[in-house]
């Protein structure tokens, strides 16, 4: 049995990233709830609607609702103001943890010590305060799989650096730096890989309750993704990060290297920073992913939209 915690700025993408762990057996320790995509309020609503859909019980976690140093703005306009799409939904009858996520990090990392894996498809606040109350979980988490950054500079909030490791370069770099066992799906990778319209119109004609709900809460984000940023199709950051973390022969090709993030207050504020020549000559601290076996990712798509 594999135990994950899976950090979430709860929009679309990250729903069905949790639904995926669910789906192939992982058990999901904790979802813990950070700041970025939408209002963090909504963040936690829908997290907690999204379990009640699937119908599981998983504690929720609220953690950090803003960066550790500088602003953010949230990306309304990327996945509507409900995160899927306009709607604004609430949770029925699950309800959010008085325990904040740097507690809950702490000790989960305790008591699955070694076995813990981390999946941040989020900014990296949550991980980088609970590594700072708390240092030892470096040792004790297994693994932190982190969807941010971008390879070749092309980034989604500036012109060179990925959401979520611009809503907080403070607390990436402290992750970065901290000696975890990480492995990084850049945003500029996983844009080549899109749900185009002959897929997207194969899930509409599944008819499945979980291919219906696909549809409803994707939709908001597909239009804005091949209106503004030029994709062909859906982009499934979360989901990728999250089937690599599951599967790791989604992976089809990954190289070690040293990664760094850019925290100045500058043009490239929140760039991945990658020393593709070794030029810095320090150890490697990340696995970064350059291309997705797209066919597996595929099958472990359609398997959870045929769930149920
Ligand atoms: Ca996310």
């Amino acid at each position: 049995m594999r135990h994950f915690i899976i950090d979430c700025d709860t929009a679309e993408d990250d729903i069905m990233s949790l639904f995926m762990l669910i789906k192939n057996g992982i058990s999901v320790e904790a979802v813990t709830i950070v700041e970025g995509n939408i209002s963090y309020e909504q963040e936690i609503n829908n997290a907690l609607w999204a379990l009640e859909f699937v119908g599981k019980d998983i504690k929720v976690y609220p953690g950090s609702d803003r960066p550790l140093v500088k602003s953010f703005r949230s990306v309304e306009e990327v996945h509507g103001k409900g995160g899927i799409g306009d709607v604004l939904v609430k949770p029925s009858r699950l309800k959010p943890e008085s325990k904040k996520a740097v507690d809950a990090i702490v000790e989960l990392a305790d008591r699955f010590a070694g076995e813990l894996e981390f999946l941040a498809i989020s900014p990296l606040t949550n991980l980088a305060l609970a590594y700072l109350k708390d240092k030892s979980i470096v040792d004790k988490i297994k693994k932190v799989w982190v969807m941010g950054g971008t390879v070749y500079g092309r980034g989604n909030i500036t012109p060179v650096a990925e959401y979520n490791i611009w809503v907080d370069p403070d607390a990436a770099k402290i992750v970065f730096n901290a000696g975890f066992d990480i492995t990084m799906v850049p945003w500029d990778v996983i844009v080549n890989y899109p749900i185009n319209d002959e897929l997207w119109e194969k899930i509409k004609q599944m008819k499945t309750k979980m291919a219906e709900f696909y549809i409803q809460i994707y939709t908001h984000y597909r239009e804005y993704s091949m209106k503004n940023e030029k994709i062909g199709g859906t982009p499934h950051p979360d989901l990728i990060t999250t089937a690599i973390a599951i599967d790791r022969s989604v992976i089809k090709r990954s190289e070690r290297q040293t990664v760094d993030i850019e925290n100045c207050d500058c043009l490239t504020r929140g760039m991945t920073v990658i020393d593709y020549l070794n030029l810095w000559k320090r150890p490697p601290n990340a696995e970064v992913v350059y291309e997705i076996n797209f066919e597996k990712f595929l099958s472990m798509l359609f398997d959870l939209l045929s769930w149920f």
